[in-house]
């Protein structure tokens, strides 16, 4: 009896550059690529060493413009035809690597929020990032979990119930009263390696972006900062969006090798999630403590923003008068002061109004100033640059008064006033006096 025939390996090929096809996106093929044989050159093409390739298609698979295509020979193609054509099994080699790294990742599981505090009072961000986390949970068909450090927090663990979560776990110790980032860092990464959750998501706040960037660090992950959307790809993958090159596009970022995934997301980009009075779930308990003395960092005491002078939260505003370069000077602020004082609110500016010294820095709406969500944003004078838009576009209601009917705000006004603010931004003022006046007198 003859020995049965070896079964046919399928070719694997070399990856091939299809010439005028690069679009120079950014040497994507080239971090792809598992045996580093891919070079760029100066234009930003790939240039692959072919006797290197192991014919992985990784490349292939990447490049947002089809530019990479997998090269067989003249043989490997008539044993592709022949084993098309029979029924013969075949026997396809094992992607050890592949299969190596999707058991890494399988191992983590659960979106984790972190619920920041100050002497144990939360930081409203914390519940904005249960609402979108519940979103990812349910996608990935996991729990959502707040993540509570401090002295004496359980109250939080309930409020993040509140909020949407199913579980908590808590870290409760006189070692974590103050936020203090040797503490916090080593408390995150215990609870991390024992429990391998698969997203975290933490405020893009002072607190938020010292802790997430130091435990990226510890834990070998990526992150990503300032997100303004997260969604969950047909890989589990955790798709991270945010502005880039300076807000002109924006940028889906995937950390596909690596977990936990982590991203930070700034106050007020989130809707807040509804409130479910009473929700209940479970509090995981961890004892794990940090050594005092090992901690260098002592908070003697903690001065906060509204008790100094002057300063003006525009974030928890409910209504925003904002200013640009179009408001002339400093001195015509107080026209929009006056309005604001009319609706109870505070006043903001654009960047140009900022850098001309008109308004304080902590003014400032956009990109690299605040993000706002109030009920009412009326902008005056502002173009609607994209770094502007940013930070302002998911309010409730936004009234734009330009004297250029073709100011890019008016794309995202709900009201739209083309003229001369100088004449409008009064006029408002004093018909809303008028409307209070007639409300007062029809009561008395
Ligand atoms: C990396 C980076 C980050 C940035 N971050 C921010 C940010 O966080 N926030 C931000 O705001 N910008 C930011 N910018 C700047 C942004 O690109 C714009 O330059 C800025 O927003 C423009 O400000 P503005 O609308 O006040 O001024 P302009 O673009 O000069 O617009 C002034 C507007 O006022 C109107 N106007 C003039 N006079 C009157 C009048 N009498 N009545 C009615 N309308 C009038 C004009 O028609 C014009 O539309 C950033 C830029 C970069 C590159
Ligand atoms: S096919 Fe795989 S090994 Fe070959 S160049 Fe592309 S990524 Fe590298
Ligand atoms: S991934 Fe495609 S478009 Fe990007 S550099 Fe490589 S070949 Fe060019």
């Amino acid at each position: 009896m003859s020995d049965p025939k070896p079964k046919p390996k399928r070719p694997r090929g070399i990856a091939n550059l299809l010439e005028g096809k690069c679009i120079a996106c950014g040497a994507r093929c080239q971090s792809s690529c598992p045996v580093n044989c891919i070079e760029m050159t100066e234009n930003g093409e790939p240039v692959i060493e072919k006797a290197k390739c192991i014919g992985c298609q990784k490349c292939v698979k990447i490049c947002p413009a089809a530019a990479l295509e997998m090269f067989f020979t003249a043989e490997e193609q008539q044993i592709l035809a022949e084993l098309a054509a029979s029924a013969a099994p075949v026997e396809d080699e094992v992607d050890h690597e592949a299969a190596a790294l999707a058991k890494k990742l399988a191992a983590y599981r659960g979106v984790w929020v972190f619920i920041e505090q100050t002497e144990g009072e939360p930081a409203k961000v914390s519940w904005e990032l249960l609402g979108v986390g519940a979103g990812l949970a349910k996608s990935l068909g996991v729990e959502l979990s707040a993540l509570v450090i401090g002295e004496n927090v359980e109250h939080l663990c309930h409020e993040a119930f509140a909020h949407g979560a199913e579980k908590a776990y808590l870290l409760d110790a006189p070692v974590y009263f103050h936020y203090r980032t040797e503490a916090y860092v080593e408390a995150c990464c215990h609870l991390i390696e024992t429990y391998k959750p698969e997203v975290i998501l933490m405020g893009a706040t002072g607190m938020g972006r010292d802790l997430a960037g130091a435990i990226a660090t510890r834990v070998g992950t990526g992150l990503t900062a300032d997100c303004t959307g997260l969604a969950i790809d047909d890989k589990r993958n955790l798709m991270q969006t945010r502005p880039a090159f300076g807000g002109n596009i924006m940028a889906t970022i995937m950390c596909d090798k690596y977990r936990p995934q982590m991203s930070t997301v700034r106050p007020n980009v989130m809707p807040m999630p509804e409130r479910r009075e009473g929700a209940v779930g479970e509090i995981v308990r961890d004892s794990f403590t940090v050594e005092e003395e090992s901690v260098l960092t002592k908070v003697i005491e903690i001065i906060r923003d509204s008790h100094s002078t002057g300063a003006v939260d525009i974030t928890g505003a409910d209504y925003i008068v904002s200013g640009g370069r179009g408001m002339m000077g400093p001195e015509n602020f107080a026209m929009l002061q006056e309005l604001a004082d009319e609706l109870g609110g505070v006043v903001g500016a654009s960047r140009s109004a900022v850098d001309a010294g008109w308004m304080a820095g902590d003014r400032q709406v956009g990109q690299t100033g605040k993000t706002v969500r109030p009920k009412i944003y009326i902008a005056c004078g502002i173009s609607g640059a994209i770094q502007h838009l940013v930070g302002m576009q998911d309010s409730d209601m936004v009234i734009a008064i330009n004297r250029d009917s073709s100011a890019p705000i008016f794309e995202v006004a709900t009201y739209g006033i083309v003229g001369d603010l100088f004449q409008v931004v009064p006029a408002i003022t004093e018909k809303i006096r008028e409307m209070k006046q007639k409300n007062h007198s029809s009561k008395n």
